[in-house]
């Protein structure tokens, strides 16, 4: 018996796949929504087979046609939409004056568009339910600093922080939290495709990226792990409403408050 439904974006790879893994063991109804439909199918076939609910999305973050049908689909499917994470996300590095304008607007479809159609598509059903529910963004500790070949990505990680905050505001009469978990560095295919990226552009090694860049501040040279992600999503799935709007850190004292 399925008591709530999440629906997760970028949930195919890395630290969406942790958190719909984790949310479809905590019992609820999961939409896998990515845009790689043979890693999404795969996930809710893998889903599926040990007794959890899962259920395949076809949703480009930056269509708002793909995002509203895939909502859609979810309420139909599981008659709620009680959590969503917004997490879809790319990384395109270059040098700051040689940053293609092209790949800018890729980055903003995805992160800043992406963000602006899953958050008012979760608002707008939370909204009609009268139950309220929750809406949760990667952020990153992007959203608080700035990083070398990295411009677009901070202006949309910053962006994002911003967008929770506000719709805390105007969802409260709803019963609509949110929240920006803002993870440093963690080893998904996000990450270890940048580390050759940013070493050639840079002209150092990959271990010199790795521990002089990504791990540098960090206060014990640790990544972050997509189960410390998951473990924040399922407690922000709980009755978290004094911490609605806040962004939580999770980055080994990168960017202490
Ligand atoms: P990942 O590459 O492992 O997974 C990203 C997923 O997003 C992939 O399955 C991809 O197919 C999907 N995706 C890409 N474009 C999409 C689109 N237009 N519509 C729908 N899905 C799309 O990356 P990850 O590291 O798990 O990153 C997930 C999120 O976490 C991103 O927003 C990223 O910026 C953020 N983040 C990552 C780190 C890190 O170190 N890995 C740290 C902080 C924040």
């Amino acid at each position: 018996m399925i008591k709530r439904s999440a629906l997760i974006t970028g949930a195919a790879s890395g630290i969406g796949k942790a958190c719909a893994q984790r949310m479809a063991k905590e019992g609820y109804g999961v939409a896998v929504a990515d845009v790689n439909m043979a890693a999404t199918e795969a996930l809710v076939q893998e889903l599926t087979e040990e007794g959890l609910s899962a259920i395949a999305v076809r949703m480009d973050v930056s269509s708002e046609e793909e995002v509203e049908a895939g909502f859609d689909k979810m309420v139909e499917t599981y008659g709620s939409c009680d959590l969503v994470m917004s997490n879809a996300g790319v990384q395109i590095v270059h040098p700051f004056d040689e940053y293609p304008f092209e790949d800018w607007k890729k980055m903003m479809a995805i992160h800043a568009d992406g963000a602006f159609l899953v958050a008012r598509a979760a608002f707008r059903r939370m909204k009609a339910s009268g139950k309220g529910g929750r809406i949760v963004f990667t952020g990153s500790v992007q959203s608080f600093v700035g990083s070398k070949l990295k411009e677009p990505y901070n202006f949309a990680k910053h962006g994002v922080a911003g967008l929770a905050k506000a719709v805390a505001r105007e969802g409260a009469d709803y019963g609509i939290y949110t929240y920006t978990i803002c993870p440093s560095f963690i080893k998904t295919p996000l990450v270890e495709k940048q580390i050759p990226e940013q070493a050639r552009d840079l002209g150092i090694t990959e271990e010199e990226v790795v521990k002089n860049i990504m791990l540098r501040d960090t206060v014990d040279g640790q990544f972050t792990t997509v189960e410390d992600v998951a473990n924040t999503l399922v407690f922000l799935s709980k009755d978290q409403g004094a911490l609605t709007g806040q962004s939580l850190r999770l980055t080994h004292g990168w960017a202490m408050m």
